[in-house]
Formats: structure tokens, C-alpha cells, sequence
């Protein structure tokens, strides 16, 4: 225990240094806390940190812990804090521990400043008067029309609101049933539960401690009157911090007030500093109770008194001394004003706060809705019809109203309007977002003003950080009712405004150029048929002539007499040489025949079915090869999205920077997604501030943009050369943002059902994508006729030709030399000589005709 003393007085120590100025001076406010109170001693200090921000003089916090309910204890701590000269006290929770401190106090003229619900009539209280809370709970009793209810409250504290409430019937009013029940460990209050559903009453009005509440809703739950034929109305401020869950489905009608919304940036900030995340109870309250808020309160409001006070306070002891100076701080702070504290504004008279308003909000299946509020002046402002609800006014009526929508540049959402005059006001944007508005504004009613957003950022809420930005922003902080473009719905967006239904489907996908044309190969004639039919028609070829060649040779009847004028010749001959088979088969194969004709049957047999097996090979060839050559090959460099992010083909990527496609990839939990989160992260100039600019990158480079499939579809109906690759990786919808709860929310959803369900949408679309400023891009391929043949595809058949005629040319030449060659050998002359009359002879054009092949002559001449 002496330990833990030792450790909090270091800290006390550390926390005093880190609140003086560069002059040394602060001044001290003292907070005097039940033991285990860290939560608060956490929240005190933020407070302090925070508006010494704004300070010349800063706040240092001297913070005592005391045990529950001991007075003499709570005395003796006072004394040691008056030591270090305190301007103000923030006192325990107990009733009699904190009266003896405000007495203290009170004789030393520091102002005592009470967050508790016990109004001291010399403290400044800054828990709103019983008076006020009775009247909330009157006015919203009347609201409901309840002609009968029953008051169940806990005895003891609560005797002087429920006397309130009772006194505000004094004049008639609902028939009203008073029952009491006692705070205990393991009470019971089941038998009290049974009378009420026993009674005729199904209005039940709670007032009690935070504590018995939810044990009284709990049993009720268990006598099986939380059901939708019940309605309850609960009368504590902190109700929305309790445990809510097991009730949310019950359907039962369980109406609270509060004074803050959990919703409040603030509050989130504090609930994050305070509590991990495992520590929060569930979905369905909010850990953040009114001693809490009204602690940071506290602390803005002596903040902004200090600052009209020059002196700081001076240390005093449990005797006679006395603050002279202190009740100057206790005017200031009666006339303080802090207009945006967490739980509102605050003023106070006599020490009582006054002008304050509570929210109104009910449980329902998804968690805590606010459905109006209440303030002494207006009564209770309901912001949504509900049968059990009486209207003040005609509040949900749009008729006439006019609100502020955010517009932001995105084609063809929000778009300014080409025109040779000038244009102004609403009259300057054009687009299927601002037709949206301007259909929803006939429907309902209501003006608008357009305003086009500054940049184009659509933002986000974060909730950690409690930091907004972009059109998000400006509707969290009022500068816009409503925000309309392409705006996906996201989670992160959700936490921060709320969105209408979508008015739009879609998914991100890829934008990329259209699949290229292959370059033509010069063998493309070869196309037709596959490598290994050629390496097959090739051996075929050889086998067949061999087999003629050898059948040939075999068969008697393919043995002819050279000579038929000799009857009976020396010698026979066969025309299947092998070279001559080789011609036959190729003749056949080329379709041009020979003069060479099989005469024996198994010859014939081969040739048949060599003859056979061409036509089919010829027609075949025939057949795909005008296929081939006629229809241009294409292909996609990308086919999908793993191809892209293992950039194949060189293809960069890229999306917009600040939009929910970039943010998809961030937190994307699939393998193909995280990389291509870490190639984007890597190259932020593949990023791009607009969908335009994206768009013109596919142009221009070798790059794929990540795009929503309805912007890549009113693209591709302009631009004829891009195409989307693959399918949606994703779906979401487009919505109209709204500040958090906003009361016409369910008018703009009935409307755009009705939009949806009667065509209006699509009809919408199909103007704005298909018929305003299109080029009529089909999406049918624009190369589907018959291309000319050009050289890029016959080259290789002139190519063959003349490589073949080189080969035939040079082989001549060689035969002639050979030829040549062995003449002149026989001759015995030189080969120079021989080959100049063998010139001469077949350059002798004017003659078709040369010497018979009579070496004898020709030697003889020579020679
Ligand atoms: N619709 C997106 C958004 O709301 C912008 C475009 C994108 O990120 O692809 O942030």
C-alpha cells in the first residue's frame, strides 16, 4: 500500500513539472477521487493537457485518492491539497464525503465545481437539476401520448425526481402507478415485475441508479415484459452506458436520454485513450459515463475562467487561513460560457446549470438511435415519424427546406456544363449526381444549393485518430447537409456520416488498352497446320517415295524396255528411280501430277492412297490457311488481375490516391491484393489525383488503371481503343452522404426505391452513359470485315520462292561446272576452254537447237 502511495506521489510530482510555464508559474486544480478512480485521473489530466494548449497560464492537477465514503479521510487529504494551493475541487462521489469538502471549501472561498448528481447548493453543478430531468421526462411522456404508465424507481436518491415528476401531473395527466423498489446485491425484484404485467399498464417509466437498472430490465426480460407490446422510458442519464445487448433484439420500446452521443468525436478520443479495446462491453453501449464527460467539462470551463484571472491561488492549511482572491475566480466561473463541451453548452445560475438540452434516443435492433431532443425552451423535437411520437410542427416535412449538397468532379457524375453564356448558381453542373439531387428535390420538396467540393478528395473517418477529411469532413463539421458524386459506401465512411441506400452497383476492375494485333510472322503460311503435322507430311513424304522406290523395283511389271523398237532388248528399266519417286509424290502432293504413272497394282495402291491422303491435306491447308491469313490474330498483354500484379508485359499500375479502390487494396486480406498494395505503396507516382487522369495514363503508357466498373463503362463508350480486363473484384454501391442521423435519411431512401423500382435509375444511366456526349463506340470489334492480304502476310511464300530459286539457280550453275568439269576432262583440254564453248552454246539464243551430245566432235573440234 506504501508502495502504491509512493508511486502516485512520483507521478503527481511528474505531472506538476509537465504543467508549469517558462516562468515557472501554473495554477493548481485539485481532484479528490475514490480509490481505483484511474479512469477518471486519466480523463482529468487530458483535460488539462488539452486546454493548456490555449493557456498563457497553464492547469496542473494535484489528484488525492480517498476510500469510498470516509469522510475524516476525504478531510485530512483536503488539508494536505490545500498545502499546495488549489484554484478549484473537483470532489469524490460519495454525498458525505463531498459536502465535507465543499464546506472546507466554502470557509476557504475555493470554488467547488460537483459532477455528481447531488445538487450543493454552493457548488457549481454541473449534473443537470432533478427540475430539468422531470421535465424532460414529462414533455417526452406527453410526446408519446401515454394515457396510463407505471413509475418504478429506486428508493433513497431518487425520491426528490420521482416527487418532481409527480408534482408536474399535478394538474391531471396520465393515470400514474408509483412503485418503489431497493437497491440490493442479488435483489430480486421479480415479484414487483409480475404486478406490472399483471396490471393493464404497458408504459413502465424506470428512474434509478445506472446499477439497478439494468438489473430490473434484466428480470423484467425474464417475467417477459420486454416485449413489443411494452414500452419503457428510462430515466437516468447514464442509461446509455450500460450493458444493452441482450435487449437490443427484444423489439420492445425502450426510449432514453443522455447528453452526449457516443458518436461525439470527442468521446470516441477518451474512449480510446481509457479503454482497450477487449475492455468495452459490447456493441450496444458506450463506456463512457457522465462523471466522465462532466470531469472534462469541468476542466474547460475553469479553463476559460482562468484566463479573465491574472492571480494564481496560494497555500493555504485546514486552519483559519483563508483565499482572499478565490471568490473572484468563483464569479468568473459563475458567468462562464464554454459553448462546445461534451455534454453542451454551459451556463449557470446560481450554480445550477441551466440551458442545457438532452438527446432522445431509443434502442433498436442495430444499437442506440437518436430520435430527437429536448431542452427546456423548445420541449421535446422529435426528427422522424413514429406512431407513438406526436409531431411538433411539421419538423419532417422537406417542403421548403433548403440544404447545402457537396459536389465533386467526377465524370459523368458531377460535371460543369459547356455553354456559350455564363452560367450561375445551380445552373453550372451537370451530371447523372446532379440530376439525382434534382429528381430527389422535386419528389421531396426541398431546395438545394450546389457547392463543388475544393479538391478531390472524397475522404474518410478515422476513428482511431478521430481525424476526417475531405467531403466526409465537411459534412461531419455542418459546412454541407448532403454529399453526392461517386461516393462509395465504405465502412470507414459509415463511422463517420451516414449514406442513403445505394443508388448504384458496381466493382473495381481494370482499365487497360484493347487486346493488340499480332504482327503477321513471315512463315505465317505455315500457320495452318501445327509443327508436328509438318515434321509428320515431311517423313510421310520420304516414306512414300521410298516405298514406290522399292515396290517399283519389285514388281515386274514396273521393269519397262527403254527402247520398244528393240523387241527384245539386252536390258530393262525401271521408272521408279528414287528420284523419280520423289518427283512423283511431290507432284501429287503439290497437286501438279507427273508424267510418271504407276503401273503395278501395289504401286497404283500407294499412289491411290498418297492421292487420297494430299486432297484431304491440301483442302485442309486450304481451308485454315484463309482463316489464318484473313483473320488477324490479337492478344491481351493482361488477362486478369494476378497477371497484372505480377506486372506482366511491363504493365504498370496505378489508382486514384485518395479513393475507396486505393483503400480496398490497403486493407485487403488476399495474397494477389497485399502485393499489389505494396507495388502502389512503393510507386506513388502510379497514383493519380482523378479517374481522368488515370484514364489518359492507359492512353499514353504502358499502364492499367484500377477503376469502378461504371466509370470504366462510361469510358469505354468513349473511347474505342480501352477495354476492362476481367471481372469485378469487389462490390459496393454509391450512396448520398448525410451527417450522422440526420432526420430525412428514410425520405431520400423511400424516394430512391421508388426511383429504382419505377426505371427512373436506369433510364438515368442510359442517358448518361450511352446517349450525352458519346462517340458510339459499339462494343463490337470495329475489325470484323475481311482485310486485303498485304505483303506481311504472303512474305513468306515469296520468301520460299526465292530462296528456292537461289538454291535451283546455284545448284544449275554447279551441275554445269560439274558437267563442264568432266568434259574437259575427257576432251583432255582445260577447263577454261570447255567452259567457253559450253558459254557460247547456251548463249546462242537464236538457236533452240545444239550439238547431239557427240563428245567426239566436240573434242575433235577442240583439239
Ligand atoms: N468512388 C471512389 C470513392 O468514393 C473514387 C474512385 C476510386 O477510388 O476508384 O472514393
Amino acid at each position: 500500500m506504501k508502495d502504491r502511495r509512493f508511486l502516485f506521489f512520483c507521478i503527481q510530482i511528474l505531472h506538476i513539472f509537465k504543467h508549469v510555464n517558462s516562468y515557472g508559474e501554473s495554477i493548481n486544480i485539485g481532484l479528490i477521487v475514490d480509490s481505483n478512480s484511474e479512469i477518471l485521473e486519466k480523463i482529468f489530466s487530458k483535460a488539462i493537457d488539452d486546454v493548456n494548449i490555449n493557456l498563457e497560464i497553464p492547469l496542473s492537477p494535484v489528484v488525492r485518492e480517498i476510500d469510498y465514503g470516509n469522510s475524516l479521510m476525504a478531510y485530512n487529504t483536503m488539508c494536505e491539497t490545500l498545502n499546495h494551493g488549489i484554484a478549484t475541487l473537483f470532489g469524490p462521489s460519495h454525498f458525505y464525503s463531498s459536502k465535507h469538502l465543499l464546506n472546507l471549501c466554502d470557509e476557504k472561498e475555493i470554488p467547488f465545481i460537483e459532477i455528481y448528481e447531488h445538487i450543493k447548493p454552493t457548488a457549481f453543478n454541473l449534473y443537470p437539476h432533478s427540475d430539468s430531468i422531470a421535465h424532460a421526462l414529462h414533455d417526452i411522456i406527453d410526446a408519446f401520448e401515454w394515457t396510463s404508465f407505471t413509475l418504478l424507481y429506486e428508493s433513497g436518491d431518487y425520491l426528490d425526481l420521482v416527487t418532481k415528476v409527480i408534482d408536474l401531473y399535478a394538474d391531471g395527466g396520465p393515470v400514474m402507478n408509483v412503485r418503489k423498489y431497493d437497491l440490493h446485491i442479488n435483489a430480486n425484484y421479480r415479484s414487483i415485475l409480475r404486478k406490472i404485467r399483471k396490471s393493464d399498464d404497458n408504459c413502465i417509466l424506470i428512474i434509478g441508479s445506472s446499477e439497478s437498472i439494468y438489473t430490473v430490465l434484466k428480470q423484467a426480460q425474464e417475467v417477459g415484459i420486454i416485449t413489443d407490446t411494452y414500452k419503457f422510458i428510462i430515466g437516468n442519464l447514464d442509461f446509455q452506458s450500460i450493458d444493452l445487448e441482450s435487449f437490443r433484439y427484444s423489439e420492445a420500446n425502450i426510449t432514453g436520454i443522455r447528453m452526449f452521443s457516443p458518436e461525439n468525436p470527442k468521446v470516441k478520443e477518451l474512449i480510446s485513450l481509457i479503454y482497450e479495446e477487449e475492455d468495452l462491453v459490447g456493441n450496444v453501449s458506450c463506456p463512457f459515463t457522465m462523471e466522465m464527460a462532466l470531469l472534462y467539462d469541468g476542466v474547460l470551463a475553469f479553463a476559460e475562467t482562468s484566463k479573465h484571472v491574472e492571480f494564481l491561488p496560494i497555500q493555504l492549511d485546514c486552519s483559519d487561513s483563508v483565499w482572499d482572491k478565490g471568490s473572484t475566480y468563483k464569479n468568473y466561473l459563475a458567468m462562464s460560457t464554454v459553448s462546445e463541451a461534451i455534454t453542451g453548452n454551459i451556463f449557470f445560475e446560481n450554480g445550477i446549470r441551466i440551458d442545457h438540452q438532452f438527446e432522445i434516443f431509443e434502442l433498436i435492433s442495430s444499437g442506440m438511435n437518436k430520435v430527437g431532443t429536448w431542452s427546456l425552451d423548445k420541449g421535446v423535437r422529435t426528427h422522424r415519424y413514429n406512431p407513438g411520437v406526436t409531431i411538433f410542427g411539421d419538423e419532417m416535412s422537406l417542403v421548403n427546406k433548403t440544404f447545402t449538397v457537396l459536389l465533386s468532379r467526377s465524370d459523368p457524375f458531377g460535371m460543369l456544363k459547356q455553354s456559350t453564356t455564363k452560367l450561375t448558381g445551380n445552373n453550372r453542373y451537370e451530371g447523372f449526381a446532379v440530376e439525382l439531387i434534382q429528381r430527389l428535390a422535386e419528389r421531396l420538396g426541398f431546395n438545394f444549393t450546389f457547392v463543388m467540393h475544393k479538391d478531390d478528395v472524397y475522404g474518410a473517418y478515422d476513428t482511431n485518430t478521430n481525424q476526417s477529411n475531405g467531403m466526409i469532413r465537411e459534412i461531419m463539421i455542418g459546412n454541407a447537409d448532403l454529399g453526392v458524386t461517386d461516393l462509395t459506401i465504405t465502412a470507414e465512411r459509415e463511422a463517420g456520416v451516414d449514406f442513403t441506400i445505394p443508388f448504384m452497383n458496381l466493382g473495381i476492375s481494370i482499365l487497360y488498352k484493347k487486346a493488340q494485333k499480332e504482327a503477321p510472322k513471315l512463315f505465317s503460311f505455315m500457320d495452318p497446320f501445327a509443327n508436328d503435322v509438318w515434321v509428320l507430311l515431311g517423313v510421310s513424304y520420304l516414306t512414300v517415295s521410298a516405298s514406290l522406290f522399292v515396290l517399283g523395283r519389285f514388281s515386274a511389271t514396273e521393269w519397262d524396255n527403254p527402247f520398244p523398237c528393240v523387241e527384245e532388248p539386252t536390258e530393262l528399266q525401271n521408272q521408279f528411280t528414287f528420284g523419280n519417286a520423289l518427283w512423283f509424290t511431290i507432284g501429287a502432293l503439290l497437286q501438279q501430277g507427273s508424267e510418271i504413272a504407276p503401273k503395278a497394282a501395289s504401286t497404283r495402291t500407294v499412289a491411290s492412297l498418297w492421292w487420297f491422303f494430299t486432297m484431304i491435306i491440301v483442302a485442309s491447308y486450304t481451308a485454315n490457311l484463309a482463316a489464318f491469313l484473313t483473320v488477324e490474330q490479337t492478344f491481351n498483354v493482361i488477362n486478369n488481375v494476378e497477371e497484372l500484379a505480377a506486372n506482366k508485359g511491363g504493365v504498370q499500375y496505378g489508382a486514384k490516391a485518395s479513393g475507396s479502390t486505393r483503400n480496398f487494396f490497403a486493407k485487403a486480406d488476399y495474397e494477389t491484393y497485399n502485393q499489389m498494395n505494396e507495388y502502389m505503396t512503393k510507386h506513388p507516382d502510379l497514383l493519380v489525383p482523378q479517374n481522368i487522369d488515370g484514364v489518359q495514363k492507359v492512353l499514353d503508357e504502358n499502364y492499367a488503371f484500377l477503376m469502378e466498373s461504371t466509370s470504366i463503362e462510361y469510358q469505354l463508350a468513349r473511347l474505342c481503343n480501352l477495354t476492362q480486363i476481367g471481372g469485378l473484384l469487389d462490390e459496393k454501391g454509391y450512396g448520398i452522404a448525410m451527417r450522422k442521423n440526420w432526420p430525412y435519411r428514410s425520405k431520400f431512401n423511400e424516394a430512391i426505391i421508388d426511383f429504382q423500382e419505377s426505371g427512373v435509375l436506369t433510364r438515368m444511366k442510359n442517358k448518361w452513359w450511352n446517349e450525352v456526349g458519346t462517340s458510339g463506340c459499339s462494343s463490337k470489334s470495329d475489325d470484323s470485315g475481311v482485310a486485303e492480304l498485304g505483303m506481311d502476310n504472303l512474305g513468306g511464300v515469296y520468301f520460299v520462292l526465292l530462296v528456292g530459286s537461289i538454291v535451283a539457280t546455284v545448284y544449275g550453275v554447279l551441275e554445269w561446272f560439274y558437267h563442264i568439269f568432266r568434259r574437259a576432262r575427257r576432251c583432255r583440254v582445260t577447263f577454261m576452254e570447255k567452259l567457253k564453248d559450253e558459254y557460247k552454246v547456251i548463249t546462242s539464243f537464236s538457236t533452240a537447237t545444239r550439238p547431239t551430245d557427240d563428245m567426239v566432235s566436240m573434242c575433235s573440234r577442240n583439239s
